[in-house]
């Protein structure tokens, strides 16, 4: 037998870390200790398992254990949670589950890949029936046979991050009436909070009652849950509730055992901890933040699955690197995809960065071809250098694909400049000639060599407030403007700009606006061009303004502010 590499948790790091060690080592004896029922299973799919989209429950367990024991010559223990690391004796104390027996057992090389658990508020009626987390199959199970065995009607989740919007979506597949409690004052705290308008609509399109800067105080009902109350003593129905608050790294282990651990295990980039013989991976390390910034932990599950690799090639002997991380995500919310890359715009100002903020809003493909998706951008990046720092989008179709590119660029340290120059693919089915990215970097890169200038709807709505004098001009046709405007604006069609300058003051600040910020752009070219001395473009145009600031209601319209 060659070096015994032992591997903490057999799930996205851990099953791929012992894979790749059998791939670099055929000699290695490999024990792979998990505490739960299963390795190797979809997280990911639970959700969707719940809804019914995925049917069978086997579908969830990636590779069947015995397939994965026998086809990797991998001593795999289920049910076998390891309590205690001695570094010194480099062994680690298993306790089986089922007998409660505890042993011993050495190690050459150590993996803890031991993952996360979710979080749970202290809630009186938390063991009442019907409460439930969602982090294993089991979990998922239960939820679908509680709902099957049981009169639910009504649904509540704790938490409006994505695994919340993700189970709220697979309740109300299933005909609950689904209420959503988020403790902050949006759904999705990695999104800028203008970004999660859409968000909400969808939801609320959907029937879900969403209660923002809402805390459950109490869960209410003898045997099963029949409720929860909210501080301030509302109270919502609810036969099921799914607690998704987030989740904790299991860092327990390596804290007792003395290793280096801060907000996540410190390892470098052979996913080696502070002790040269044990690696760690996935949920519960830290990882270079390759968008800027510190280090960050990203519990999720590409990160999980690379680590695993690294950290079980570099244990058997290889030589593999981890990169870091940009922090890529995408969640379907309904009809929805949203998805966020690097640094939020907070993240870079707390970083030090003087970020330029750019909002862009463009179809996935040809408009001129059947069914095209609008999307949001919001780019943020280095104003001085126009290093591309991070992006959220929300829209339809084709989300995905240019979240990946954003994320590549990232990645490879691109600038604005150099999304405006990217050769990306089109046809009419597929994209635009300009593409929703390549427009994102013209419009980034256009602000940021001075070409246009812009203000943002929060930075308009901060001018109003400091009382700064400005004449904010809408230059989309009199139908768009009586559908809803935003206050004290005139409005001038850009076609009747260049005749009707002259209503306008070269001196005062001029705010041009329409839709999104397309014909505008246009509109502030035509005023520089009369020598007016501040002209500037809202970014995003109306489309942004409503997810953020006033709007005023047009004739029998109703718009509505979000
Ligand atoms: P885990 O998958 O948590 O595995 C750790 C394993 O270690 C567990 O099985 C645990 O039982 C075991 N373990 C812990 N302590 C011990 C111990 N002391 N002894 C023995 N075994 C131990 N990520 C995405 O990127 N996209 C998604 O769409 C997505 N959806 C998700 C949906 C849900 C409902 C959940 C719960 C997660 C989702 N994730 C998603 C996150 C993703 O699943 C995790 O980031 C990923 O699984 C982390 O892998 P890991 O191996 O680090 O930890």
């Amino acid at each position: 037998m060659g070096r015994k590499i032992v591997i903490i948790g057999g799930v996205a790091a851990g099953a791929s870390a012992a894979v790749k060690a059998r791939r670099t080592d055929e000699e290695a004896e490999i024990v792979l200790l998990e505490r739960g029922p299963h390795v190797s299973f979809a997280n990911c799919g639970l959700p969707y398992f719940i809804s019914g989209v995925i049917g069978d429950r086997e579908q969830l367990l990636v590779i069947p254990t015995e397939r994965l024991a026998g086809r990797y010559m991998l001593d795999v223990r289920l049910r076998h949670e390891v309590i205690r690391i001695d570094r010194t004796a480099k062994t680690v104390e298993v306790r089986q589950s089922e007998d409660g027996r505890v042993y011993r057992e050495t190690y050459d090389r150590l993996i803890i890949a031991a993952g996360s658990r979710p979080l749970l508020p202290e809630l009186p009626g938390g063991k009442l029936a019907g409460v439930f987390t969602l982090s294993t199959v089991e979990d998922a199970v239960a939820i679908r046979e509680y709902i099957q065995n049981n009169e639910v009607h009504f649904g509540a989740i704790i938490g409006g991050g994505y695994i919340g919007l993700e189970c709220a979506e697979a309740l109300v597949t299933l005909g609950l009436r689904v209420a959503l409690l988020e403790r902050l004052d949006q759904v999705m705290p990695t999104l800028s909070r203008e970004m999660t308008a859409p968000i909400m609509a969808q939801l609320a399109g959907n029937g879900v009652d969403v209660h923002l800067s809402a805390e459950a105080e109490a869960l209410l009902g003898r045997e099963h849950l029949k409720g929860l109350r909210l501080r301030g003593g509302e109270e919502v129905p609810a036969d099921l509730l799914i607690i998704a608050a987030g989740v904790a790294p299991e860092l327990e282990l390596a804290r007792e055992s003395g290793l280096q651990v801060d907000l996540g295990i410190v390892v470098d980039e052979w996913m080696r901890t502070s002790d040269p013989e044990i690696y760690a991976a996935g949920d519960i390390v830290l990882s270079r933040n390759l968008a800027g910034g510190n280090p960050m932990r990203v519990p999720l599950a590409g990160p999980a699955n690379k680590q695993g690799r690294v950290a079980g090639c570099n244990a058997a002997g290889g030589d593999l690197r981890f990169a870091g991380v940009v922090g890529a995500s995408v969640v379907k919310v309904f009809d929805l995809t949203v998805g966020r890359v690097g640094m939020h715009e907070e993240d870079a100002r707390r970083a030090g960065y003087d970020p330029l903020v750019s909002y862009t809003h463009s179809s996935h493909h040809a408009t001129y071809y059947p069914g095209a998706e609008v999307m949001a951008i919001k780019l943020i990046a280095e104003r001085l250098g126009g290093k591309l720092l991070g992006a959220e989008i929300v829209g339809g179709a084709g989300v995905d694909k240019r979240l990946d590119v954003l994320a590549t660029a990232i990645y490879a340290g691109l600038c604005v400049k150099d999304l405006e120059q990217l050769d990306l693919a089109y046809a009419p089915p597929y994209a635009s000639a300009k593409d929703p990215v390549v427009i994102a970097g013209m419009v980034a890169a256009n602000i940021q060599r001075g070409e246009l200038k812009t203000v943002t709807p929060h930075e308009l709505i901060d001018l109003t407030a400091a009382g700064v004098r400005m004449q904010i001009v809408d230059v989309r046709t009199p139908r768009e403007y009586k559908s809803g405007h935003l206050p004290d604006a005139v409005n001038i069609p850009l076609d009747d700009l260049r005749g009707r300058a002259g209503e306008l003051d070269t001196e005062q600040t001029a705010i041009l606006y329409c839709g999104i910020g397309y014909r505008s752009y246009h509109g502030t070219k035509i005023l520089a061009a009369r020598g007016f001395k501040d002209v500037r473009n809202l970014s995003g145009g109306m489309s942004t303004w409503q997810w953020v600031g006033k709007v005023v209601a047009g004739e029998g319209q109703g718009m509505k502010v979000v």
